[in-house]
Order: structure tokens, then C-alpha cells, then sequence
């Protein structure tokens, strides 16, 4: 037997059913038609956004990393509830304003931005989180040739990053950020050209469940930015220090302490150099805001036996929850909460296997699970599905196509 991961809180039961926003997973899935569902609840999000402003200081606004889910109710609920949207491509940047998300709340990360980003960026006025000498340059050409004021952050890729972090994306030789010893010459260019200083950009990774971790990452943040506006000889307008809030996925894992990152945020906005006194602050988030409202709910086609084990046999797979099956960014492969959803408070009687319906032993949904004994028919829940599933699955893996997303 393998364990499965922690059932986030805040799911209900109804006649012994799984039930998001008031509704039995049979009655979901009941609506929705052919095939799997990705289910979001929007009380969810709006419960993680008050606790996070419960906890943390009010000067920190909070950003939505949107390519952890973009669906467009999403992020249409997301506007009216955080501060700013990180965007890492013109195809978000549509989908962004799309939504009705004002372009002076957007800003636009990512390496490898092409001209007709930057220019689209630009002419919307969104902030560009400048990723490079090159891309600086050609932001500055573009707003000349376009007699248009670039707003313009620089990313820093800092000497350090989030310890025990899911994903590195700082420290070291990286795609991502500027080497922050050629921070304050860039940046002195950029006000030079006269280019609209934003600003800079320090991310230092993802999926932490380390508290102490997170807390000595963002003092090392504010460390870094008080000295580069030192020696960039101007006070910063803003500074985005980043996310890395993680959530429990599998077994074991502890959801980080919200009220202690917050505490020590606030000690540290007490204590703020000069340069920082009047800067305007944000932290960026994809999965902590949105990860663990969202389920994906997909029916069990066939049952079988093989060599002594039993095999739950899906509709659903991972073309729709790649990360669910261990092959998006995981060494060894672990158990994602998953349950029966139609016998969500029956006791567990048998292990089994759940699969998808994709050919490749890579589409596992779950090995040696513990749950309720389940037939053909009945509905499996993949927790903490409400980020990277839908958009960072190959969903045209094998003919499959898309799942539905409902958002209530
Ligand atoms: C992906 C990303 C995020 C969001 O990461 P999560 O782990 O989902 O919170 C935030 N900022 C940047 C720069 C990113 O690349």
C-alpha cells in the first residue's frame, strides 16, 4: 500500500458524496457530459485570499501568477480579490485583458519575449519584468519607435534561492533574471533612456512547505533590494518579492504557517531602509491562491485484475493531470489525495490501482491506493488539481482532447 496525500480542507460531504459549491460529484458530473471535469470552487478562493490578508501585512499587496490556472471565470473572480496578475506571455496577456483585468495591474515576466510581446506590452501599458541586457534594449527601442514611455522592472536573478524549494529557479547560472551584479548598470541605463522605473523583480523559487525557509528568502530579498538601490543611487518605486508559498500535495506534507511569515514580513516593513521607506510591495502566487480549490473528477470505465492487483480503469488520465501522475517536475513518483467521490465518507476496504485511459504506463493516477471498494460508474477525485492541470497537460496526447472546467 501506498499513502495518498492530504485531502485539503474545506470539502463537504452530502448523503455521503463529495460536494463542491452545494453540488453532489453525481450531480457534476451528471451536467457536464461526456468525460472528466476540472471543478472549482469559488468560496475556496475566496477563503485563501482572506487568510492570507489576514496574516499578512497591508502593505504587501498580492499578485496571481495566472499560468498556474488562466481559465477565464478564474480570473475574472481573481480580479476583484488581489492586487496585481503576473503574466508570462502574449497568449496571457490576452486572456488577461481579456478578463477585464486593467493592464496597469499586469506585469509580464518570462524569458524569451518576443518583439511583438514586448510591443503589445508596452503599447497596454503593462510592466515588463525585464529578463535580460538584450530584452532591455530592445523594450527601449520599441517604446522609441512607438513614442510610448516603457514601464520597466528589472527580474534580478539573486546569489541565492528558497531552500528546499519544489522548483529552482534562482541561484546560479539561470535562463531567468539578471544577474544581480549587473543589476544597477542596467538599471541606470533604463532611467537614463527615459524609460518609467518600476522597479525590481526577485523570484526565488516555487513549492516550498519550508516556513523558516520562505522567511529567510524574503529577508534576503529585502537585504538584496536595499543595497541594489543603493548602488543603483535611486529608491525603488516597487518590488516583487516573489512567491514560493507551497501546498501539501502527498503524504506527510505540512501546509506552511501563514501567521509566522506574516509576523516576521511585519517586523521587517518596521525596520525598512531608506530606499525602501516609500516602496510599493507584492508577493506573486499560482498555487497557494488557486491549487487546492479546484478537483478533477473523472469515471471509472473498467475494473480488472492483473497478477493479484486490482486496476481502476478511468476516463480521465494524464493528458488532463500530468502533475497528478508524477511526470511534471517530480523525481519519484507519490500519491496525489485522491478518493472515490461517490462513497467520499465510506471507509477504505480495498488497494487499488488507478489509472487513465491513455496507453503509455506513465498514466497512473494512483498506485496501491486505500479506498472504499469501487466499480464501473463510480467517480474518482484528484485533489489539488485547481493548478497546472488543465493548461499544463498534454491534452492532445492521443487523440483525448481537453476536459471541461466549471468554476462555482
Ligand atoms: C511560476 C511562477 C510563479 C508561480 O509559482 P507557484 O509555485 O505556482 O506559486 C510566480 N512567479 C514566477 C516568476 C513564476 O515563474
Amino acid at each position: 500500500m501506498k499513502p495518498v496525500g492530504p485531502i485539503p480542507p474545506g470539502f463537504a460531504a452530502i448523503d455521503g458524496e463529495l460536494a463542491i459549491g452545494g453540488q453532489t460529484t453525481t450531480q457534476l458530473m451528471g451536467q457536464a457530459g461526456e468525460g472528466p471535469i476540472f471543478v472549482y470552487s469559488r468560496v475556496m478562493l475566496e477563503n485563501r485570499v482572506a487568510r492570507l490578508r489576514a496574516a499578512l501585512p497591508h502593505r504587501l499587496g498580492i499578485n496571481y501568477a495566472i499560468k498556474a490556472n488562466p481559465f477565464a471565470p478564474i480570473l475574472e473572480s481573481m480580479s476583484a480579490m488581489v492586487d496585481g496578475f503576473d503574466i508570462a506571455s502574449g497568449g496571457e496577456l490576452r486572456l488577461a485583458i481579456g478578463a477585464g483585468i486593467d493592464p496597469s495591474r499586469i506585469s509580464f515576466a518570462g524569458p524569451g519575449k518576443r518583439d511583438a510581446e514586448l510591443k503589445a506590452a508596452v503599447e497596454a501599458g503593462v510592466t515588463l519584468n525585464i529578463e535580460s541586457a538584450g530584452e532591455l534594449r530592445r523594450a527601449l527601442r520599441i517604446g522609441d519607435a512607438l513614442s510610448a514611455t516603457p514601464k520597466l522592472a528589472l527580474r534580478v536573478n539573486p546569489d541565492f534561492e528558497l531552500r528546499g524549494s519544489g522548483m529552482k529557479m534562482g541561484g546560479g547560472a539561470k535562463p531567468f533574471g539578471i544577474d544581480q551584479s549587473e543589476i544597477p548598470a542596467l538599471a541606470r541605463e533604463l532611467i537614463a533612456a527615459g524609460a518609467q522605473f518600476r522597479g525590481l523583480h526577485i523570484f526565488t523559487g516555487s513549492q516550498s512547505l519550508d516556513t523558516g525557509a520562505i522567511i529567510e528568502a524574503q529577508g534576503n530579498v529585502l537585504a538584496l533590494a536595499g543595497t541594489l538601490a543603493d548602488e543603483i543611487g535611486a529608491a525603488l518605486p516597487k518590488l516583487n518579492m516573489g512567491g514560493g508559498f507551497g501546498i501539501p500535495y502527498f503524504h506527510g506534507d505540512t501546509p506552511i504557517d501563514l501567521a509566522a511569515i506574516g509576523a516576521a514580513l511585519s517586523d521587517r516593513f518596521g525596520n525598512l531602509p531608506e530606499n525602501l521607506e516609500n516602496t510599493e510591495f507584492c508577493i506573486e502566487l499560482g498555487r497557494y491562491l488557486v491549487g487546492e480549490a479546484g478537483v478533477y473528477l473523472t469515471t471509472i470505465l473498467d475494473r480488472k485484475e492483473s497478477h493479484g492487483e486490482t486496476y481502476l480503469v478511468t476516463d480521465g488520465g494524464l493528458h488532463h493531470q500530468l502533475a497528478a501522475s508524477g511526470n511534471f517536475g517530480t523525481v519519484v513518483r507519490r500519491n496525489y489525495p485522491v478518493a472515490i467521490a461517490n462513497r467520499f465518507t465510506a471507509e477504505a476496504e480495498e488497494v487499488a490501482n488507478v489509472v487513465g485511459c491513455l496507453c503509455t504506463p506513465l498514466d497512473r493516477l494512483a498506485d496501491k491506493a486505500h479506498l472504499p471498494r469501487a466499480d464501473v460508474g463510480d467517480i474518482v477525485a484528484v485533489f489539488c488539481a485547481g493548478a497546472y492541470g488543465a493548461t499544463a497537460s498534454p491534452s492532445a496526447f492521443l487523440g483525448q482532447g481537453p476536459a471541461r472546467e466549471i468554476l462555482l
